[in-house]
């Protein structure tokens, strides 16, 4: 069995076969899925799911694409959202210095934000880091001491993937671990330790090799899944065993 730690199934790109998506994510033995936000309706809209659907978890908050749009109104929605049960983490919120859609000093303080609104509510963080690996490092040095995270579709070589688990933090491993260009990739999932991370799809995009150009979806982290067991010479159902416990672990869902 295995958790899709990151997936976006709130986005209308689901609308008109959602139900379907999650059975079949069900069929291939994905026991839980963590539908990821990136703003406030995404937020609400995960929660819903998250009420309509046992196995949905929800995280809430604001993208460093649309960080920009943080006000304090938006801070505090997330803040009453953060209370539900099933709302296990504030993600995804970081740095994105790839795309640049926000200001760089309005993605820093938004980022500052909700990692001191983690730390109030006391749930881990989802974080999205493009091309911004030092300074998310250093702001979250400024709150280790609070808040667990995890970088999400790990992107980086050993040295940084070994900087972020020196600092607690965990590291997700999605689609692009089965590209064939990825050599840098499967060196740091051949070296991470066994303990410090997981795995997701961050559908509908990065779809994995064998459906590449298609929309992802939930059932198809299987395949970041095996492409790890082969990378570390072990069997998909060792990696499946300690994915998930990971991840119950990290995001606090229970068996
Ligand atoms: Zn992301
Ligand atoms: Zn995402």
């Amino acid at each position: 069995m295995l958790i899709d730690t990151h997936a976006h199934l709130q986005m209308d790109r689901y609308d008109n076969d959602r139900e379907d998506v999650i059975a079949r994510a069900a069929e291939a033995g994905v026991e839980c899925i963590i539908n990821a936000s990136f703003d406030l309706p995404s937020s609400q809209q995960a929660v819903k799911l998250a009420e309509d659907y046992e196995k949905l978890y929800a995280t809430v908050g604001v993208h460093p694409h649309d960080a920009k749009l943080l006000d304090n109104e938006t801070l505090n929605a997330l803040r009453d959202l953060a209370e539900h049960p099933k709302v296990v983490a504030i993600g995804e919120i970081g740095l994105d210095y790839y795309r640049d859609l926000s200001p760089r000093s309005a993605q820093k303080s938004a980022f500052e934000k909700q990692l001191r609104l983690a730390a109030e509510v006391d749930l881990p963080v989802i974080i999205h880091n493009r091309d911004a690996h030092e300074d998310t490092l250093e702001i979250l040095r400024g709150h280790a001491d609070q808040v667990c995270g995890v970088m999400h579709c790990f992107s980086g070589d050993i040295a940084f993937a070994d900087d972020c688990i020196q600092m607690g933090l965990y590291v997700s491993f999605a689609g692009p671990v089965t590209y064939p260009k990825s050599y840098q990739l499967r060196d740091v999932a051949a070296h991470v330790a066994w303990d410090r991370f997981f795995v997701e799809t961050d559908c509908p995009y990065l779809t994995p090799q064998f459906k590449r150009g298609k929309r992802n979806e939930p059932s198809y982290v299987k395949a970041v899944a095996k492409k790890i067991a082969e990378i570390r010479g072990t069997t998909f159902p060792e990696v499946a065993r300690k994915t998930t416990s990971n991840a119950r672990a990290f995001f606090g869902i229970a068996d």
